[in-house]
This record gives C-alpha cells, structure tokens and sequence, in this order.
C-alpha cells in the first residue's frame, strides 16, 4: 500500500495519474454538463439546486456504464480482444452501450440476455443488433446462470481461434467514476458557492464506490447520498464495500476506511424493489419533465429522482447547502415503459 509520504499527506492529483495510467479508450467527452436545475430551484424557493448530466454523452445515448467502458476496452484493446462479450436483459444500458462502444472501437460484440426469445424482448433490445452486436436470448436465468453462459460462449469462441474479452470487472468499471468525482470536483469550485451534497442511484455498486472513492482521494467535498434502487441496505454497503476495497487494492492507493466516509444510505424509495415503480418515482418523472424538460425512466433514474427532491423539499440537504442529483442515463428504457405508469396514458 502507497503511505502519505513524510512530505505529507498524498496529493490527490498525483494520486490521480496512478487511476490515470489504466489504459483507457476515449469514449466520453468531459466534462459532461452541470447544470442548473432553475426550475425546481423557481417552484421549490430554494437556489443551489444542480443536476450533472452523464446522461448526454454523445454515444449510443450516453449513461454512466459509458465510463465504466472507457476503461474495460481500454483493457480489451491491450489485450488484443477482438470481440467483447457482455451480459444482461433485453433493456440493459450496460448492453446497449457495450454494442455502441464496440462498434466506435472496431471490436465485435457477442451479447448474451437472460431474457426470453420472445417479440417483447427482441423489440427491446433492438438497438444492439442496430449496433452491430449478436445478440443470445438463453431464457430468464439469474446472474449466476448468465455470467456461467457468457464464459462458456467465451471459450467456444477461443476454440474457433478468436480473442474475447468479457466486459464487467467491477473494480475496473468503478474507476470511470473515481475520474467523474474529480470531475465534478473541479466543476463545483468554479461555482460563487461549491456544491456539498451529491445524490447517486444505489444498485450494484461500481458508480458508487467509484466516486466515494474518487471523494475521499478528494477529501471528502461531498456529502453523498445513496437512493437505494435495487437492494436492501446491507447487500448494497456489502456490494459497495467489496468494489472499494478492490480500488484500493488494484491502484494501492489508500483513502481510509468507508465507514468513516461522508456517504448517507437512503431506503424509502425502493419500494417493491428493482424497476418497480412507486407514487413518488412516477410523480419525479413527471416533475422532471414538466419543471426541466429532463427525461428521467423507472427502473435507475426516476427514484433517485424522488429520494433528491425528497431530501430537498424535507429537509434532508439543509436549504443553503447546494446540491447536485447524477442523471446516470437509461432513458431508452422509457420507451418501453409506458404501460407502467398509473396517472398517464
Ligand atoms: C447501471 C445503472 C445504474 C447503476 O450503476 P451501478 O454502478 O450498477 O450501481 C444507474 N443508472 C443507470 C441508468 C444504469 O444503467
């Protein structure tokens, strides 16, 4: 492990270019915009209220899953892979934006889906073949089976004499957001008032382990709070603590214990659990829509949503303190969605 040298404490930005010699394969234009949110800051009296939009990247729609890939074909490329195998639903934001990222690469991309061979699901997943990918349907297995299919189908395709990379090492993916923590960082210092809270989706992991750990290289700026959208408290610290570490471990660079990081866990937003939505979620959906004109959909965006103006208009981040909401992307998935909604049609 790197120890603060006797000069002092480490520098968070020779700590970066530890992060920064990963081989990375550009894929994002930075910094995506900050912007913000006058609508809700007009409705709510209160300033300070700010959205980061790494929902507008200029590929395959953009999404958080976009950094993490700068990275996994960063390492692909050095490994000489030809093609990249990738697993997940028929609407994943993780497969779609492997297929479009694949294609600006030059690489090929197999992707297998725990879904269904049936119209539904191809529908759904229509813009991966768009994108060049061969897509797989194996049927609704869970991870387990999936990620067991996707390295068997990564064996037959060595057999046939080609170099597959498997896209999705947690830790690797995470350091796309240790870089969007600096990021944002500098963003925020050139407000008249830096922003002090920043609100994340809480699901696998990599996001935000990534820019907790990005955080802490900082010293700690932010206050930031996890909008639990996928698991129970325990699971998701557990999952979050298991990529952390690995950062840790992977660049040797130690930025002490998570538990001891600024980071708020915020349950009452999961509802019935993974892309079920809620009152509050479908009402922030459509409050992002008529206050912003900002699309948000179900499953990531829309309860991270509802936790944000939850914390704002309750109390949670004190009016004073400005603040700033992740748009993570997936907002492909909203057209697909529209039977889900209770006050629509
Ligand atoms: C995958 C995803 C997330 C969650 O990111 P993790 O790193 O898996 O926690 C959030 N928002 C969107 C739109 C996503 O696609």
């Amino acid at each position: 492990m790197k120890q603060a040298s006797l000069a002092g404490p480490s520098d968070p930005m020779s700590d970066l270019q530890t992060i920064l010699r990963e081989p990375r394969y550009d894929l994002v234009t930075s910094p995506t915009p900050l912007r913000r949110l006058s609508g809700f800051e007009r409705a709510l009296g209160r300033p300070g209220l700010f959205i980061k939009r790494d929902d507008l990247m200029e590929i395959g729609l953009g999404g958080n899953k976009l950094r993490s890939l700068e990275f996994w074909l960063g390492a692909a490329l050095r490994e000489r892979a030809d093609i990249v195998l990738v697993a997940g639903g028929a609407t994943s934001n993780l497969c779609r934006l492997t297929a479009a990222a694949a294609s600006v690469a030059g690489l090929d991309c197999l992707i297998v889906h725990n879904a269904e061979d049936s119209p539904a699901d191809r529908e759904r997943s229509f813009l991966n073949r768009l994108f060049g990918a061969e897509t797989r349907f194996i049927g609704p297995v869970g991870e387990e089976e999936r990620g067991a299919a996707t390295k068997a189908a990564a064996e037959e395709l060595k057999r046939k004499g080609r170099a597959p990379y498997i896209v999705g090492d947690a830790v690797l993916g995470a350091l796309g957001y240790v870089l969007a923590a600096f990021e944002l960082h500098e963003q925020s210092q050139r407000e008249a008032t830096p922003l002090r809270h920043v609100v994340l989706a809480g699901s696998m992991g990599p996001t935000e382990a990534g820019f907790i750990f990005g955080n802490a290289m900082l010293g700690h700026p932010f206050q930031v709070h996890l909008v639990s959208v996928e698991y129970e408290k325990a699971e998701l610290e557990d999952r979050i603590r298991l990529v952390h570490d690995g950062i840790g471990q992977r660049t040797g660079l130690s930025v002490g214990r998570l538990d001891q990081a600024p980071l708020h866990y915020h349950m009452g937003h999961l509802g019935g659990g993974w892309g079920v939505p809620t009152p509050e979620s479908e009402a922030a959906i459509i409050a992002f829509a008529r206050t912003e004109g900002i699309l948000v959909e179900h499953v990531y965006t829309a309860k991270t949503c509802a936790g944000f103006l939850d914390l704002v208009v309750n109390g949670g981040i004190p009016p004073g303190e400005p603040a700033c909401i992740i748009h993570t992307g997936g907002t492909a998935a909203l057209f697909s969605q529209r039977e889900q909604f209770r006050t629509l049609s």
